[in-house]
């Protein structure tokens, strides 16, 4: 956790909204206004029916990463809030797994309602938090929401099975049962959609939940879950604390009432959260870091190859898991595709994605930015060319120049780990047989796209990548209604779609003996 934006709760700078306004934008202000008018500023942490501050006063600031300006400050929890709010979760397990599949569906279906009335406000949070430009915030929201709607519809589908027995005097019943209490961490990049894809399957399943959102983004995990009570879904069903990630996680690792641990982030997180969770054998769902690879073929359509590959890398500025983050272009198409790709890029608007026309906003954080430059450099050094961009951008903060670099090869940084910034690299390719090897050297696994014009060719393409997903012609792939999940280091299980209900799910068999007529 950055220390930096910590403050200790009383200095009086963090006391009052007005003094938060102070060096706000005219755009920012209005936006705040509105969210609070709305009521959905919410500024404390949720457990049971109780809106908390930290027992200890700790709190974090909430910056706008385009501004730098302090919008909002939230209490730094640890260990004992995280404590109660499991004790919350999980006394409210016993009614929420009781109610009817019905009724849990109706609440999580007047969830989704809310969620669209309030996704003006809902998308202006997200864009103060996090940066992304307004519409694809509001893009977010109508993603965000989608998964509450359609696991709302789920809830009444969780079927069980008949089993024909091999003995005559008995019948054999499989029933799908909640897991129980789940702890779902989430990360910025996307501050609503990785909470309702986890907590909508939850939800429907009959499990509660205590959620930590990124410190970065909590405002908006608070104002859907502000909405969740609107909607009447019971307080200690969905409960949020925030702050010390470590303490928090360990806290939830080592309760054995939790009995799921669910995260979106990074790899290195991924993987501490999985060793923490052996000591209680608890389930787990990893959606973690990916490498993508876009590959364009000499047959593809360049329009529609550029369109999706531009798409692919550039959405929240580069900062998604399913950003492509290598793009293979094979050597009869590359010029060709290189100059359209440049053109296509050039033409992109960075600024505060509060302002109109935006489409690229800032990085997240300082640290990030650092990234990005540490491998283009490393690029560079290698013998790679920036042919656009290149550095960091006249707005200042942490706005980068989307960039594109050239020859980019396997032993560049570029390749090898994901950037989760606005660089694309250009590898050039010479056979099919090169860039299926290319785009499965790496670790990561979780989505692949191909550009190609040829049907048998996508067949084979698509079967031979060990990815989760894979777009074929196309860019933008994530629905709610499929399964999103990687492969290899990229992650375990599968969120969105009738597969996402599983990873909330126990298979209970029930054999019912001695049913001879005596
Ligand atoms: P991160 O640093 O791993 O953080 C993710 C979440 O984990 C945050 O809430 C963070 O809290 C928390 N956390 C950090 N250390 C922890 C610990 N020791 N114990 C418990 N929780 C801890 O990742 P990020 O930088 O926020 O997100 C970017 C990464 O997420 C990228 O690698 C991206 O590919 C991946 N991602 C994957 C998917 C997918 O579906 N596969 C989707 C989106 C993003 P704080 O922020 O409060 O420190």
């Amino acid at each position: 956790m950055a220390m930096s934006r910590v403050a200790l709760h009383g200095r009086h700078l963090f006391t009052s909204p007005h003094l938060f306004r102070r060096h706000m934008s005219t755009e920012a202000m209005a936006a705040l206004d509105r969210i609070r008018h709305s009521g959905l500023l919410k500024t404390q942490g949720l457990v049971g029916p109780k809106w908390i501050d930290s027992y200890d006063g700790k709190k974090i600031e909430v910056q706008n990463p385009a501004t730098g300006d302090v919008i909002a400050s939230v209490p730094c929890m640890g260990a004992k809030e995280t404590a109660d709010a499991i004790s919350s979760a999980y006394t409210t397990y016993a009614s929420w797994s009781k109610l009817t599949a019905a009724e849990r569906s109706k609440s999580l279906r007047n969830w989704y309602n809310l969620m669209i009335e309030h996704k003006d406000e809902l998308a202006q949070l997200i864009t103060l938090e996090q940066g992304k430009p307004l519409t694809e915030a509001l893009g977010e929201v109508n993603y965000g929401a989608s998964f509450i709607e359609f696991f709302a519809e789920e809830a009444k589908r969780i079927y069980g099975d008949i089993i024909p027995s091999p003995l005559s005097d008995r019948r054999l019943l499989v029933l799908k049962q909640p897991v129980g209490v789940v702890g779902a961490i989430t990360p910025w990049n996307f501050p609503l959609a990785m909470i309702t894809r986890k907590v909508g399957p939850a939800l429907a399943c009959g499990c509660t939940v205590v959620v930590k959102p990124s410190e970065y983004t909590p405002l908006t995990a608070l104002a859907a879950a502000e909405l969740a009570l609107q909607a009447g879904i019971p307080p200690g069903a969905l409960n949020i604390v925030m702050g010390n990630a470590s303490e928090i996680g360990d806290t939830l690792l080592k309760s054995t009432q939790v009995r799921k641990i669910t995260f979106t982030g990074s790899t290195a997180v991924g993987k501490k959260l999985m060793e923490g969770s052996a000591s209680t054998v608890k389930r787990v769902s990893l959606e973690l870091g990916g490498n993508a690879p876009c590959i364009v073929f000499d047959d593809a359509d360049i329009d529609v190859a550029v369109k999706g590959s531009l798409a692919a890398k550039f959405r929240n500025s580069g900062q998604t898991c399913v950003c492509a983050n290598r793009i293979l272009v094979q050597e009869g198409i590359y010029e060709e595709f290189a100059n359209a790709f440049v053109k296509a890029v050039q033409s992109m608007q960075v600024g505060n994605g509060l302002l109109e026309g935006i489409s690229q906003g800032p990085l997240i954080n300082e640290a990030a930015v650092q990234k990005v430059e540490k491998f283009v450099n490393d690029a560079t050094s290698k013998g790679a060319n920036v042919i656009l961009g290149g550095k960091r951008h006249s707005l200042g903060m942490t706005f980068y120049e989307p960039t594109v670099v050239s020859n980019v090869n396997r032993d560049m940084l570029l390749f090898k780990d994901e950037v989760f910034g606005p660089v694309a690299p250009l590898v050039p390719f010479k056979t099919e047989e090169d860039a299926i090897s290319m785009a499965n050297d790496t670790n990561a696994g979780l989505a692949a796209y191909i550009f190609t014009k040829s049907i048998p060719r996508s067949w084979r393409v698509s079967e031979a990548l060990e990815y989760g997903l894979v777009g074929v012609n196309e860019g933008i792939i994530s629905t709610e209604v499929a399964p999103f999940g990687g492969v290899k280091q990229s992650g375990l299980g599968r969120e969105g779609s009738k597969y996402g209900m599983d990873e909330y799910l126990e298979v209970k068999y029930v054999c019912m003996g001695n049913l001879k007529d005596t």
